[in-house]
């Protein structure tokens, strides 16, 4: 009832906002002179000049936590994976507004990612007809080059220290588009999932001396491969033949990203920043157009083609291509806005960049 148009229980595409506390504040205000949101109309407003009203599958307000997030945005989606589909879910937003927060959460506040592999055991424990085999790998696009964050680099430092192998892209017809050298680690149990991706948070900590300023530039994006198939009854019963022989070939393989995106916000002066922004933009924004076609019920042809027949440009950058896969046909996504508005009054950063949160705004009523 929370969402009257019922998209989020149909559509392919579910976009939400969350608005971020303003920690600042002296309580949580949810409106003021020029920002109205407003939870169960799924609406956020904005009173200033280019003002508007938005709408969207999802809105959170600041009192909404990390569970209520996930199980409006993505339940139904890491669900769809088990049952094998693609899905994958964004963090879209400006530096600081709340994407790490969302997707990996707090100890006492488990995200997104915590929250969908205990659902994902859930699931196999309550599909024993089914054998699963589950592999993850994590991987960082800085600079639209692909770093490996489950097998980085050696620490050692000299002329001898062996380099990174050069991670590319590669297509064949079976897996689809895929990258390579990646490490892909089998997991069998939550922990075993979120140990290795505690590894790979690790690593992107390390890897850089400047972590925030490079974790604001790159993508973040966690894979987790789902393979299935019925099981070989054994004495083969009658009902379970006929149940293996309704899956031929039978093994389901699909993938669940997760992606903490770069900082939507424009990337400041300095000149090698100004290259780190044309990418991060330039990967963005072809993100938003990938996702706004298929979004477009009328696309659904798995085709790298819009429905008028023009090319798709996944291939503009590394985020589309490596999901280009995931953003095709009959895959889901759930595009996950983060934004934060300041109270009236406050002199909260989030005062200062009402362009960059109409931006973000305007990044999820175009993917819708
Ligand atoms: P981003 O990843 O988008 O740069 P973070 O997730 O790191 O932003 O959030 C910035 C800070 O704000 C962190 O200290 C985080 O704990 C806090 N924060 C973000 N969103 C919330 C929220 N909804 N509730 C409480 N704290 C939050
Ligand atoms: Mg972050």
């Amino acid at each position: 009832e929370r969402n009257p148009r019922g998209k989020e229980a149909k559509g392919n595409v579910v976009v939400s906002v969350r608005v971020r506390p303003d920690l600042s504040a002296q309580e949580s205000s949810q409106a003021d002179g020029e920002w109205m949101v407003d939870g169960r109309r799924s609406l956020v407003a904005y009173r200033g000049r280019e003002g508007g009203d938005y709408h969207y599958d999802n809105v959170f307000a600041t009192h909404d936590n990390n569970a209520k997030v996930y199980d409006a945005s993505a339940k139904r989606l890491v669900r769809r994976v088990m049952e094998g589909y693609h899905g994958t879910v964004f963090a879209y937003g400006m530096t600081g507004t709340g994407k790490t927060f969302s997707m990996q959460g707090t100890a006492t506040s488990p995200g997104v990612i915590p929250l969908a592999i205990t659902d994902i055991f859930s699931y196999i424990r309550e599909t024993p007809h089914r054998e699963f085999l589950l592999r993850v790998s994590y991987l960082e696009i800085y600079n639209e080059k692909i770093h490996d964050l489950l097998s980085p680099p050696s620490t050692s430092t000299g002329p001898a220290a062996p380099q990174q192998e050069e991670i590319k892209l590669r297509e064949d017809s079976k897996r689809g588009v895929y990258a390579t050298p990646l490490k892909e680690e089998i997991v069998q149990s939550p922990t075993q999932l979120l140990r290795v991706i505690a590894r790979g948070d690790h690593a992107r900590r390390t890897s850089s001396t400047q972590y925030n300023a490079r974790s604001s530039r790159s993508h973040a994006v966690v894979q987790i491969v789902v393979e299935s198939r019925e099981r070989v009854p054994l004495g083969g019963a009658v009902l379970d033949f006929k149940r293996a022989a309704a899956t031929p070939g039978g093994v389901r393989v699909s993938t669940l990203s997760l992606i903490d995106l770069a900082g939507s916000e424009r990337a400041a002066e300095s000149k090698e920043r100004r290259a780190e922004g044309a990418h991060i933009n330039k990967s963005l924004l072809t993100l938003g157009t990938v996702i706004a076609r298929l979004s477009d019920d009328k696309d659904r042809s798995g085709n790298p083609t819009d429905k008028d027949g023009k090319h798709l440009p996944y291939r503009d950058s590394k985020l589309t291509r490596l999901l280009q896969g995931a953003l095709s046909g009959d895959s889901l996504v759930s595009i996950l806005c983060t934004i934060q508005i300041g109270s009236q009054g406050s002199a909260a950063p989030a005062n200062n960049h009402t362009g960059e949160t109409l931006n973000t705004l305007k990044f999820a009523a175009r993917a819708k």
